[in-house]
């Protein structure tokens, strides 16, 4: 070993111990007679001491040493004249009587602290140099973390972690794969696993009843800031269950998760059908740190002049307490922020409870005190109060309110990343209208199981089939997402058939699985949580790039490596990809 310590372990009880040290210089400060170093690994930082008095020649070398040099060190562990009482080591220093170089730096191209003067690119171009920075590496370390508390948990209640193949053919989550020219195959493809969903559920056709993975996925899709072409998911999956028994079982585990990682322990999780988060929330991944539900004043809004409201579907508010005092100014942003493209909407009604009782909209005109004392009671507010409305096409006008209820919890300091508020969406409709395509799509993917009560709609009322699927929501952010799976040959030769698969795509696509169902398949469910997102939101942050040692850029790009590349004609040749 070229150290007998780490720089964050040493303290007074080490007091005249002889140590050797390696690691970075942070900091060099030379006080004439003293210079000091401040040096840093992983752990902390030591801070070192050189007399020049004592010893001119190591004292001069000291003064020379360039920041991110690596060096060791050999000295005595003494008692420091002026404590540091932030960090572990802060109570000491080292009389340093050796010095070695191991490596010379650059100078970083951005300062390498807690706040550094880097900007994203060359963060992520100088990734190692980033690695060195308390804020991400501390968020590796919860990432480590959390994938040992995830497997303990599981592993305690037999769960078998089980690889499976990342060179596979097509699987359908929604999203565009990514394709491998196959050498030896000439002319044919495999495709990266989007996830690992047929091989999930071919592993409970084997037996193994209960199954989970942390695993790469790969989407080629256009990427949004909180998205990453490759991602992690924990991936899992069980038999001879219903949905009670994963909505409990992954409970369990969110709430040692969160018990571990953040020390909070959680109530029952509330559990809400989409339908009615969507009416309470406009999203189906509502934030529940706060209240602020929409609520619905169509009926009390259509019986005058207002002719906007009257050609509307709906007319939607939500009640922000206690900010009647709203300044004109303050309410033209919000106006301005709902007709953004983000929202789109055409403008917003406001009404405003005044303290004394009195309100004030800006509608008068066609709503008097009477109409909005009406609005004031269905809408639950209360003197001091200020109602902000929306109205149109129901679906669109919900979304907007949705949008700018996150907004304004933003502006009053609700989100609070260190409370957590999970909540699970339940009985999502099994099927979605795609207009671009003009044919339904499965909400969750084609192996979703229907309700059985609901099956028999699925000729007559298509949408109205709702599924056994569920989203885990945390603090406004889908961390998880599953189904109760057909198990059935028959029923998902018919599902495939409605999302428009002839029966020859079906058998092509889907033959392995269909046919491994003829084999008594067992009937099984299982869920995938977003492994960085989930990081991300323990770690008390909305990004989750800083939870990923070497992520993309937005462009999907690797600026580090400068990834993806041109490659040889040679190895085009081989793959027999014609160059162009
Ligand atoms: N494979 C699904 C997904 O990636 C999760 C699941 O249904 O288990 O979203």
């Amino acid at each position: 070993m070229l150290r007998s310590h780490n720089l964050g372990e040493l303290n007074l009880s080490d007091i005249n111990k002889e140590v050797t040290l390696c690691g970075w210089v942070h900091k060099t400060r030379d006080l004439g007679g003293m210079t000091f170093v401040d040096l840093r690994d992983r752990y902390g930082i030591t801070q070192l001491a050189f007399n020049i008095e004592t010893n001119e020649e190591l004292c001069k070398n000291a003064r020379s040493l360039g920041r991110e040099y690596v060096i060791q060190i050999s000295g005595k562990v003494i008692e420091r004249s002026s404590k540091n009482p932030n960090i572990s080591t802060g109570e000491i220093e080292i009389d340093v009587t050796e010095l070695k170089i191991l490596n010379k730096s650059k100078t970083p191209p951005f300062t390498i602290e807690n706040q550094t003067d880097g900007g994203e690119e060359l963060r992520m171009k100088y990734r190692y140099l980033d690695i060195r920075r308390d804020p991400v590496k501390n968020n590796l370390l919860l990432r480590n973390r959390l994938s040992l508390e995830t497997r303990k948990y599981l592993d305690s209640i037999d769960f078998v972690e089980v690889e499976t193949p990342y060179l596979i053919k097509s699987t359908p989550e929604g999203a565009r794969d990514f394709i491998v020219p196959s050498r030896m195959n000439e002319g044919q493809f495999y495709a990266l696993p989007q996830s690992p969903q047929t091989f999930k559920q071919l592993l409970m056709v084997g037996g193994i009843d209960k199954y989970y993975q942390i695993v790469k996925c790969f989407r080629d899709e256009d990427l949004r800031a909180d998205r990453q072409p490759e991602f992690t998911q924990i991936d899992c999956e069980m038999s001879f269950i219903d949905q009670e028994d994963i909505l409990e079982t992954f409970e369990g585990l969110t709430k040692h998760l969160l018990k571990e990682i953040n020390g909070v322990e959680t109530e029952k999780f509330p559990r809400i059908t989409y339908d009615d988060a969507i009416a309470q929330y406009g999203t189906d991944k509502p934030d529940i740190r706060f209240d602020m539900k929409l609520c619905e004043l169509t009926d009390i809004s259509q019986n005058n002049d207002f002719s906007v409201f009257n050609q509307s579907e709906i007319v939607v508010g939500i009640n922000v307490k206690n900010c009647a005092n709203y300044s004109r100014k303050q309410i033209d942003s919000l106006i301005d922020f709902v007709k953004t493209p983000q929202v789109g909407a055409a403008g917003l009604v406001y009404c405003k409870f005044n303290e004394d009782g009195s309100s004030k909209s800006s509608v008068d005109k066609f709503f008097d005190e009477n109409a909005r004392n009406k609005w004031k009671e269905k809408a639950n507010c209360e003197n001091g109060d200020l109602l902000l409305i929306m109205s149109g096409e129901k679906e669109k006008t919900r979304k907007a309110l949705g949008i700018l209820r996150l907004k304004i919890a933003e502006d009053l300091e609700l989100r609070n990343p260190k409370d957590f508020a999970p909540l699970w969406v339940i009985d999502f409709p099994l099927l979605e209208w795609d207009e671009e395509s003009n044919r339904f799509h499965a909400m969750h993917h084609p192996f979703t199981a229907p309700k059985d009560e609901d099956i028999s709609k699925i000729e007559s009322d298509p949408k109205g089939v709702r599924a056994n699927a569920y989203d885990l929501v945390l603090n406004g952010n889908e961390i998880g997402g599953g189904s109760i799976r057909i198990h059935n040959k028959e029923l998902q030769k018919t599902m495939l058939h409605h999302l428009g698969f002839s029966d020859s795509e079906a058998k092509e696509q889907f033959g392995f699985l269909m046919d491994a169902f003829e084999y008594g398949a067992p009937p099984h469910g299982g869920i995938a949580f977003g492994f960085d997102r989930l990081c991300a939101i323990l770690g008390g942050d909305e990004s989750i790039r800083d939870f990923i040692a070497f992520p993309k850029n937005n462009s999907g790009r690797d600026i580090m490596i400068d990834s993806p590349s041109n490659i040889d004609n040679s190895q085009l040749d081989e793959l027999n990809i014609k160059t162009i």
